[in-house]
């Protein structure tokens, strides 16, 4: 089967940014498994599916049209409309963060994260590819930051994408995710036992990238 490397931490860490550059550098194929719950969360609240109603969700789950850009097009299609930006708000991170504590949605989702694992490799980002979807894999890292630090990097984001933020705002809703991530009964944000944890927090993205392409050669 291909082989895959496995990118799990809490929001803001770099693991888009890491996960993305890894896949260019291996040649692999790229999962964003976040946007697949941020997509299921716009699309349940433009529905106007209650987040308590799981049933209506793991249906929505299961019927959801969702594409992705190649290559560095990051485009992200939802039935066919461009929703990129719409996505990575904080409130479509929070929805995502609700609808993601439901274990008949994140089961709902599994086939779908897995057809991703396709040659010649396919790098995995998300909360729980090294602990559930590829539990299998390869080569496993988590990766970590301070909550300050995570929401500083969140804010910079944002403001390049001309999207309005407040700091004090994102280290609250980073904190508020991190708790709900990590405290929910299905699939909590935690290390896989044979993962690497790598604090990004004094780290330049290519310090990151380095330690990353290591473990992989192993
Ligand atoms: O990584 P991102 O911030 O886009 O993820 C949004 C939310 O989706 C996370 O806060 C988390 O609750 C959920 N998620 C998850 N499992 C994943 C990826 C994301 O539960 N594999």
């Amino acid at each position: 089967r291909p082989p895959v490397l496995t990118i799990d931490g809490p929001g803001g860490a770099g693991k888009g940014t890491i996960s993305r550059l890894a896949a260019e550098r291996l040649g692999w194929h790229y999962l964003d498994s976040g946007a697949l719950y941020r997509l299921l969360g716009l699309s349940a609240v433009e529905q106007n599916i209650p987040v308590d109603d799981e049933a209506a969700l793991c249906d929505l789950a299961l019927a959801l049209q969702i594409r992705f850009g190649a290559g560095h097009d990051e485009s992200v299609y939802l039935e066919e409309r461009e929703v990129s930006r719409l996505i990575r708000s904080e409130q479509a991170g929070t929805m995502a963060s609700k609808v993601a504590a439901l274990p008949g949605v994140r089961a709902a989702l599994l086939d779908r994260q897995r057809r991703f694992r396709q040659e010649p490799g396919l790098v995995a980002d998300g909360r729980d590819m090294g602990t559930v979807v590829f539990n299998d894999a390869a080569h496993k890292i988590f990766l970590t930051a301070s909550a300050e630090e995570r929401a500083e990097r969140r804010y910079k984001q944002l403001i390049a994408k001309g999207i309005d933020a407040k700091i004090g705002d994102l280290l609250a809703d980073i904190q508020a995710r991190d708790e709900r991530d990590s405290q929910r009964a299905v699939a909590p944000l935690r290390p896989a036992d044979d993962a690497v944890v790598i604090d990004t927090t004094a780290l330049s993205i290519e310090q990151v990238i380095e330690k990353v392409m290591d473990i992989c050669k192993v």
